[in-house]
């Protein structure tokens, strides 16, 4: 398995271990957000001698490196985590009742293209939440 997410394990000095690319290779099929325990689970269908502590140790590591990015979308204890695919990834979360909503296009383009010329970054992605009041809570 190669992808981009491989190189920048390899870049940082780390080696492709079976639990790092089970995780990977779990976060690339589910391609939504997924909690700790769910990675965990998934990765125990796939190789169950895969330990817990080394599943949250390679997320705690993908969070670093910016492959995955948490989120606190049911709990403020339990974040999901979500690969950041096409480099941004989006919700609308109503405050009350906590459903959310995943929405595609943010129209960003012309500030990040300002953000990184201005405080010259390279902007490799966002996450991007909105707050709110939902139809269902709102009537
Ligand atoms: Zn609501
Ligand atoms: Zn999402
Ligand atoms: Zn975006």
């Amino acid at each position: 398995m190669q992808t981009i997410y491989t190189d920048r394990l390899r870049q940082a000095g780390y080696r492709l271990t079976e639990a790092r690319l089970t995780v990977l290779r779990v976060l690339l099929e589910e391609r939504k957000h997924l909690t700790s325990g769910e990675v965990l689970q998934q990765v125990n269908q796939i190789n169950p001698a895969i330990g817990r502590a080394s599943v949250f140790r390679t997320l705690d590591l993908f969070t670093r490196l910016g492959i995955v990015r948490p989120i606190f979308l049911r709990s403020s204890l339990t974040p999901a985590y979500v690969m950041l695919y096409d480099d941004h990834h989006h919700h609308i979360i109503c405050t009350n009742c906590n459903r959310y909503f995943d929405f595609l296009d943010c129209g960003l383009d012309n500030l990040t293209a300002e953000l990184q010329e201005t405080l010259d970054f390279k902007i490799s992605g966002h996450l991007l939440e909105f707050y709110g009041i939902c139809s269902a809570c709102n009537s």
